[in-house]
């Protein structure tokens, strides 16, 4: 069983997924807070690690532990953790990998929640976000130094949807023993191969394309090859210990176990049915996005379209070379104003008015207006968000009526 699709509908059928006594077809949603133990030693190892049962939901439950599994066959990632929300994966990883004093490079172009996080959350703990232009790579090389403890970005940003040059920025993380991170939830790695391409640690908000169509919220680290962590001071410890794993265990031995966002069994139940269906969907919405894009492209009222997968797109080359020309489900346009843009939006029937993204049905927001109307002037320029933009993320509906309300509504 080597095909991606088998791995993500089978498991790993020698270790899981009969285990069931009425070999059922489904991981059983294990809907409990602890576990019992045969024997005191037995309940003693599992605390110590040296057997893989679980103690309490907190620290690891099994239909979690299957999810972790399965994300693993996906990504080819060392290590899994789910986490209660794409949020908590990244609030997690860097207080696993930041103290006081240290600082983050990360870009200008950031999911909402992520850069208020960035910018506002860790700089009262004493950690600096360094927002950098990651059009040029020589500004994050200028911007590191002895306390830079990790590179952040996105794989298409939201909603500018800009792309980097991912090979570039990885080789600087190496060069400088810095660990890097992708945020690749728009995409996964069905789409981007964060490990071929060099990345230390995956971020995925699993409430997007894995929870197969907006039914819960979650989220997950992946954990890449590294010996970065050796020049860590205050993971010490765990390298010792754990060598290359060593944030791995950091996060599951203390800052995940502390902290205490796990993912419940239920929403693990929902993303691993959502992960049968994974790529089928990815490929739908990516085949409607491409001709939405085309439509909006030529269409006289739309002052401005862009997709990375098309060819006018000034990221269309580095999207063809890191996606092979899936360049995701989401794309902005513009049109004359505000006005015309709630007008617009307003007369849509079918595609849904809402914040999220890579659901099964068709999206749309103004991001002027919502996820950055808290950000001042300076801030939306910075961040290239202006009130002519229009966010839309494809749905897998049939494309004949995506392009008909939207022509209806453009009218
Ligand atoms: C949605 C999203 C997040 C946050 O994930 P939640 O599950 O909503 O907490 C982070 N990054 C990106 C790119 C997202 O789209």
């Amino acid at each position: 069983m080597n095909g991606l699709n088998s791995k993500l509908i089978h498991g790993n059928i020698e270790k899981t997924g009969f285990d069931d006594v009425f070999g059922s077809m489904k991981t059983p949603i294990y809907q409990t807070g602890a576990y019992g133990f045969a024997t005191c030693e037995d309940l003693e190892k599992s605390f110590i690690g040296q057997n893989r049962l679980p103690a309490y939901s907190r620290s690891a439950n099994p239909t979690v532990t299957e999810l972790e599994s399965r994300l693993k066959m996906l990504s080819g990632a060392r290590g899994a953790i789910c986490l209660s929300s794409g949020m908590a994966a990244i609030t997690n990883l860097t207080f696993a990998l930041c103290q006081s004093g240290d600082n983050i490079i990360t870009s200008r172009f950031l999911f909402g929640n992520t850069l208020s996080f960035f910018a506002q959350t860790v700089a009262s703990f004493g950690i600096e976000a360094r927002l950098v232009d990651f059009a040029d790579p020589s500004s994050i090389e200028k911007a590191i130094d002895e306390k830079t403890r990790f590179i952040f970005l996105e794989s298409v940003t939201n909603p500018q949807m800009f792309v980097a040059d991912f090979d570039a920025i990885t080789a600087i993380g190496k060069k400088h023993h810095v660990v890097t991170v992708i945020d690749n939830t728009l995409l996964t790695s069905y789409v981007f191969d964060a490990k071929a391409h060099g990345f230390d640690v995956e971020v995925l908000s699993t409430s997007k394309h894995i929870s197969g169509g907006a039914t819960s919220i979650g989220g997950a680290l992946l954990f890449y090859d590294t010996d970065k962590y050796a020049g860590y001071a205050h993971l010490a410890d765990f390298y010792k210990k754990f060598g290359t794993d060593a944030l791995f265990f950091k996060l599951r031995k203390e800052v995940f176990r502390n902290m205490g966002s796990c993912m419940s069994p239920e929403t693990a139940f929902f993303q691993l049915l959502g992960l049968e269906t994974l790529t089928l969907r990815i490929d739908k919405s990516v085949d409607n996005a491409v001709k939405v894009a085309q439509y909006l492209a030529q269409h006289p009222k739309v002052l401005k379209t862009e997709y990375p997968g098309l060819p006018q797109s000034p990221y269309y080359k580095l999207s063809q070379k890191y996606f092979g020309g899936k360049a995701s489900c989401m794309l902005h346009f513009e049109l004359a104003n505000r006005d015309t843009c709630y007008a617009f939006m307003n007369k849509l029937q079918m595609i849904k008015r809402g914040t999220n993204l890579c659901d099964n049905k068709s999206l749309i927001i103004h991001p002027e207006s919502t996820i950055f109307a808290e950000f001042s002037k300076e801030e939306k320029e910075r961040a290239a968000i202006n009130s002519r933009m229009i966010r839309l993320s494809v749905g897998i509906e049939d494309i004949e009526d995506i392009i008909a309300d939207i022509e209806q509504a453009l009218a």
